[in-house]
């Protein structure tokens, strides 16, 4: 209660307090209003975005990743240090708001916070001040002194971002100082007129100015309360005004932008939101070209980045030495937003983005590995703008020499290598294979029956690379050992199956991925088929997510986990007892599908196999640099990132690196070399590793038949 120190009720000045403050609230809230609409002006002018369906689930997101920080704490001292912020912020949102109202009205309670739950109310909030008082100074400290690498910003990027920083730490902490001025001047002015005063929270902000100032005459606390109350105001929306210039303006957009986040993973946008793939060539220009041609939404992740550099920090691309740091493609973006649709004045024409903000080397160097997004504690999307930019460049026929030739490949064979569509299945020719496992062919309109009669039922999806690279076609004839050995009734497409075109779509290819995607629709449709498994994260990704109208789809080490968790496998022990393994999760099994778990149950019911973990290893796995048609293309880089992760496999102490994924293995083994570890490392697929562990005594007892050869 402020009663007669109320700063409402100054009379003596050339205008009355009442007046005064009106003025400055009218202004201040003119101004952010003005300063708001016209960032908004891009966001009117840009591609459509689908975000409005799920409310419920888009409010979960908000709960748990706004409201609830979810994400901070990944970074333990800079996530507390935020969530205490934030904390402070949003109890102390309703007393900033009294203490607005009462420089216009004297006598002025926020209902609901008279008597006892005000007086709580107070005391929670004077602590709230204080805390956050403490963590500006700890923040500015961290800021100038302790310089964390991920904040620095390289000299190709721009400058520096720290002294803005500062200012703002510097102005939050002036506010906090003023605001807990105010209540102890008003306490200590009250208490000298005789009246009754709840105590002030012990050893805060508050109590600790009423302390040094309780004894000064009652003037000197009217004025130096007046004083507190002016510059509370003026710094409230000076900060209020200033926050959309800078990184600041995250307080205020991202709660729109978790809101309105992407609720799938492993999806990728359509080219244009609303237009149905038949009619693409409807679409003039492909992709993202010019500023506007973002969608919405991705403009609004552009001003809801807070720069706190995690996405970059975790970016292999970033940490291999490619142009390439996530964080930068927003700030970019934003200060691009900023200086083309300036708060005075018309927006100005724009350029093209790829030559001007953004090269070509920084766009081609992303693996789409999901890093960044996984680590975002704002939910800021990167992929989706990523292939967007790379669908432009396609349509303007901007793409690396070296990838021309695979996607020429394509093309006309289905496949990045040009081989003959007949020799897709010679995989699984070989003499010795053959004698313990044949693989029929899903033949078109003719799909095959083993010999007790019975169609298969399951489609083995091979995908290219592991069709077509001779050591890749280990892991096909792995797979299809385990499947006969578990008695599952399969075959495979042979020359009927193309590539997914998983990677030609995270390239930017769009229209080659459909072509594609349609051409084995139709085969699997054909096929008769009613569930597909496949030992490539790549192709379990496209089939789950890229395609439509084709049976579900798993990977093979949900079937291999499920089946040892069933006793439908057993393991002898491993052979090298010596050896320390560790498991590298492949992107599109692990971040993008969440399938962490069935790889390391596997791995850990096989009998004396001793297992590690790396240090980056689940959803902070470091991509071994095969994503997004990379395997096929020379990136400038610095050093390769299978290398960086082979030494991370070194670094927690195991010489075999097991994976899920041929893209991983083709990275790993060629890095093993590269890193000079040739002889002392090793890397083996998961279906590999079980082929050798399955027990051999089980092996005779085959629950199916085996299937006839195609
Ligand atoms: S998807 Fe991976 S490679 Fe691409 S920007 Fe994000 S972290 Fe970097
Ligand atoms: S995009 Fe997200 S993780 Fe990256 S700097 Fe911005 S807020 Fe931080």
């Amino acid at each position: 209660m402020v009663g007669i120190f109320s700063p409402s009720l100054i009379a003596d000045w050339l205008v009355p307090g009442r007046n005064l403050f009106l003025t400055i609230h009218v202004l201040g809230i003119s101004c952010f209003f003005y300063i708001v609409g016209k960032r908004l002006v891009p966001l009117f002018r840009a591609e459509s975005d689908l975000r409005f369906d799920r409310p419920l689930t888009r409010l979960g997101n908000v709960l748990k990743f706004w409201l609830g920080q979810w994400k901070h704490p990944r970074y333990k001292f800079a996530g507390i240090l935020h969530i205490l912020i934030f904390t402070g912020f949003i109890l102390l949102a309703t007393r900033a708001f009294s203490v607005l109202i009462v420089g216009l009205s004297s006598n002025f309670v926020m209902s609901g916070f008279s008597g006892r739950a005000g007086h709580l109310y107070d005391i929670i909030t004077d602590y709230a001040a204080t805390v956050v008082f403490l963590c500006m100074i700890v923040a500015a400290v961290r800021r100038l002194v302790f310089k964390p690498a991920r904040y620095a910003v390289p000299a190709q990027y721009g400058k520096g971002h720290t002294a803005d920083a500062v200012f703002l730490l510097v102005l939050i902490a002036i506010l906090m100082v003023a605001d807990s001025l105010f209540a102890a001047g008003n306490a200590a002015a009250r208490t000298l007129h005789g009246e009754s005063v709840e105590a002030l929270a012990v050893l805060s902000l508050p109590w600790m100015f009423k302390m040094v100032i309780g004894s000064m005459p009652l003037t000197s606390l009217w004025g130096m309360n007046v004083g507190a109350y002016l510059v509370h105001e003026i710094t409230f929306y000076f900060l209020l005004c200033y926050r959309p210039f800078g990184i600041q303006f995250h307080v205020e957009t991202s709660l729109f932008s978790v809101y309105f986040a992407k609720l799938e993973r492993g999806t990728l946008k359509p080219v244009r939101w609303g237009v149905a793939d038949e009619h693409l060539d409807q679409v003039k220009s492909f992709g993202v070209k010019k500023f506007e041609d973002f969608t919405w939404k991705h403009m609004l992740d552009f001003y809801s980045c807070a720069d706190c550099g995690r996405c970059a920090d975790n970016c292999p691309a970033n940490a291999a030495g490619r142009p390439l740091a996530p964080r930068f493609l927003t700030i970019k973006a934003r200060d691009y937003a900023f200086q083309h649709y300036p708060v005075l004045g018309r927006p100005k024409e724009g350029k093209p983005l790829i030559g001007t903000i953004y090269s070509e080397d920084e766009i081609w160097s992303c693996t789409t590995c999901g890093a960044c997004e996984e680590e975002c504690p704002l939910l800021v999307e990167y992929i989706d703008k990523i292939v967007d930019l790379r669908r432009g460049m396609v349509d303007d026929g901007n793409v690396p020499q070296s990838l021309q030739k695979p996607l020429r490949a394509l093309e006309g064979r289905g496949n990045p290598y040009g081989k003959m569509e007949k020799k897709k299945a010679d995989w699984a020719k070989e003499a010795e294979f053959q004698q313990a496992c044949s693989v029929k062919i899903l033949e078109r309109n003719r799909s095959g029956e083993n010999s007790a009669g019975k169609r298969p039922d399951t489609l083995y999806f091979v995908d290219s690379i592991t069709s077509y690279d001779d050591r890749m076609q280990s892991i096909a004839r792995s797979t299809s050992r385990i499947l006969s050995h578990i008695g599952e009734n399969f075959g495979i497409l042979g020359a009927a199956e193309k590539d997914s075109g998983h990677e030609v779509r995270r390239f930017g290819e769009e229209l080659l991925f459909q072509v594609l995607r349609d051409h084995n629709t139709e085969a699997i449709k054909e096929s008769g088929v009613g569930r597909i498994v496949t030992a490539d994260p790549h192709a379990y990704n496209a089939l789950k997510h890229d395609y439509k109208d084709v049976p579900p789809v798993e990977h093979i080490s949900q079937v291999i986990a499920r089946e040892v968790k069933a006793g439908n496998i057993q393991f002898d022990a491993v052979e090298n007892g010596d050896n320390v393994y560790t498991y590298h999760d492949p992107c599109y099994l692990g971040r993008h599908n969440q399938i962490y778990d069935d790889p390391r149950n596997v791995l850990d019911a096989i009998p004396g196999l001793k297992r590690v973990e790396m240090k980056r290893s689940r959803d902070r796995s470091f991509c071994c640099g095969g994503g997004g048609l990379m395997l096929f293309c020379e990136p400038k880089e610095e050093q390769r990132m299978g290398v960086l992760r082979v030494r991370m496999a070194a670094e927690a102490g195991a010489n075999v690196i097991v994976t899920a994924c041929p893209f991983c293995m083709v990275n790993i083994e060629d890095a093993i070399k590269v890193a000079g570890l040739e002889g002392k490392m090793s890397a083996i697929d998961l279906t590999e590793l079980v082929d050798q562990c399955i027990a051999s005594e089980s092996r005779t007892e085959k629950r199916e038949p085996a299937m006839v050869g195609g």
